[in-house]
């Protein structure tokens, strides 16, 4: 490494990156390449000699922008967004930089002690239950992306409970969450050896606003306990993928707990709103979660990829070692609110002392520790082995882990709260402006209502039957998208293909708003007119 040398060639790649910036909106927003294509441009093999920089950015320019989807384009509102930033893209190229591996404390003591004061800033903006911060016996763990994150409390969770209750047990494993659930609870559950049938989700529909209905919950949780089953884990979610709808954490949560079940909340898009007091009350409930997620890499301005995950511990460390020690799981079930109380005030409020903190730290998050924890000796340290520091290593799945903390610090410290808040709501009102130009527009219905910055819509002519008007819309979503002046994307609620439009991307202004619709518009007519 030859620090002039980098000097150099980063300023070219800098200035590249700027100029790309520059032109964003020129390039189709969906690329319009056919697979296959880079293979017919690029040699078959890697080549002997060094290449110079210049070369391979003109290989940039004409051979891998066009097969590039460009997520920062301000007229893109597909999925979600995947916001980049000036201070994301600063921490990661500070984290490049430094390149450190922090799989454990001591291989640098500054990216673990980061991490936590970071997502220890971040709880509190979202206002976040104390527990959930690093001081006690909880705290928060930067994953790679929400499945991960769901992934690694999934397994917390089963293995707490097969401790109790035996290896064998792991058939008869119940995880509950809403049809509307994003897919990674199903990937979760196939990786932790769920039985399929046993990954339950649960039907939604309009009535609810597609929100899970915690009567739904508790009539499946009473249903499986009574033919055996063991109800373990719930996942929540505040804003799901399909159309953000947001399940009644509160309600959800009693259920979980009055039935020993572990909630996790799962706010990978809509957790950054909640840092807005308006937007806040999403997340109420929150108090009875286990551990909560959200993606920074979506629409908190930090590039990909920062999922944030939280963990509340002292509850199931101590109930749960309370469980397998002193009671029987069969009078547990039905005493668990007199004993969750009782324990909390024997057993929770002194924990909360330094001194007795000491004692229980090799449990402090322990059910996600005792799942993912390995000490092999070539990993053996003084402060590891004195259980003085946090070791990350323990709270994921890979060993290696990147310094993730600078990105998101960068994140809060160059723009603050006032600016992050006015972001978040910059976005929801030009989701607001889209919103009523189809309100304004009888051919066109708004779906579902909208909460944050999305908003699920679709083409209704007259006499349209489902099939139909599903094809239309299909048909819409195609011929919008082939233009490459926008990039949508749709989902299917109730039998239904919706449109959706997410505002999110960090360059979108109201006149982007105003040329999408007219996008829009041009081709419902000429669709119109076809039929
Ligand atoms: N959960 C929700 C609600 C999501 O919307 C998404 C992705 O859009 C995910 C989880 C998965 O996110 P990731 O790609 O970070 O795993």
């Amino acid at each position: 490494m030859d620090a002039e040398q980098l000097r150099e060639s980063a300023h070219k790649m800098v200035d590249f990156i700027a100029d790309y910036y520059k032109s964003i909106e020129k390039f189709p927003v969906l690329s319009q390449v056919e697979p296959g294509y880079l293979r017919k441009l690029l040699p078959d093999s890697a080549p002997y000699h060094p290449e110079p920089l210049q070369d391979i950015l003109n290989d940039v320019a004409t051979t891998i922008l066009p097969g590039v989807t460009h997520w920062q384009s301000p007229n893109y509102f597909a999925y979600y967004p995947s916001n980049s930033s000036i201070a994301g893209f600063l921490g990661e190229m500070l984290s490049a930089g430094i390149n450190i591996v922090g799989f454990s404390w001591v291989t640098s003591p500054a990216a673990t002690e980061l991490e936590m004061i970071v997502l220890d800033w971040l709880a509190k903006l979202l206002k976040l239950p104390e527990d959930f911060l690093s001081k006690g016996q909880g705290g928060g763990v930067i994953q790679g992306t929400a499945s991960e994150a769901v992934l690694v409390v999934l397994l917390a969770a089963r293995d707490r409970v097969l401790r109790r209750a035996g290896k064998s047990a792991l058939e008869k494993l119940v995880v509950y969450a809403s049809d509307q659930t994003h897919s990674c609870i199903q990937k979760a559950c196939q990786i932790a050896g769920i039985h399929a049938e046993n990954c339950k989700a649960l039907t939604t529909d309009s009535a609810t606003n597609f929100a899970l209905s915690p009567e739904v919950l508790a009539d499946a949780i009473s249903r499986d306990a009574a033919s055996g089953l063991i109800p373990f884990f719930l996942c929540a979610t505040v804003g799901t993928t399909s159309s953000t709808a947001v399940d009644p954490l509160a309600a959800l949560g009693r259920i979980a707990k009055s039935n020993a079940v572990w909630f996790h909340i799962d706010a990978a898009y809509a957790g950054s709103a909640c840092i807005c007091p308006e937007y806040r009350h999403y997340i109420d409930g929150v108090e009875e979660a286990d551990s909560f997620n959200m993606n920074a890499h979506k629409w908190f301005l930090t590039n990909f990829d920062c999922s944030v995950l939280w963990v509340k511990v002292c509850t199931y460390l101590l109930t749960s070692s309370f469980r397998t020690h002193i009671m029987q799981p069969k009078i547990f079930n039905s005493l668990h609110d007199v004993v969750t109380a009782t324990f909390y005030v024997i057993a929770c409020v002194p924990c909360q002392s330094s001194v007795s903190r000491k004692a229980f730290k090799i449990l402090d998050r322990s059910a996600l520790i005792q799942s993912l924890s390995t000490s092999p000796e070539f990993l053996k340290n003084k402060a590891s082995e004195g259980n003085l520091v946090v070791d990350y290593k323990d709270w994921q799945i890979p060993l290696g882990r990147r310094f993730r903390s600078l990105k998101l610090w960068m994140v809060l410290r160059l723009y603050g709260l006032e600016n992050l808040q006015r972001y978040i709501r910059n976005h929801i009102q030009l989701a607001e402006i889209f919103e009523e130009f189809l309100k304004q527009d009888s051919r066109f219905e708004v779906v579902t209502p909208r909460l944050f910055s999305l908003v699920c819509f679709r083409l209704r002519p007259l006499n349209c039957d489902l099939n139909s008007c599903n094809k239309l819309n299909h048909d819409l979503l195609e011929a919008v998208n082939a233009t490459g002046r926008i990039f949508i994307s749709h989902t299917v609620l109730s039998g239904r293909y919706i449109l959706r439009f997410a505002v999110g991307a960090p360059l979108t202004e109201e006149r982007h708003i105003n040329a999408a619709w007219k996008v829009l518009q041009d081709e419902a007519s000429s669709l119109l007119e076809l039929l």
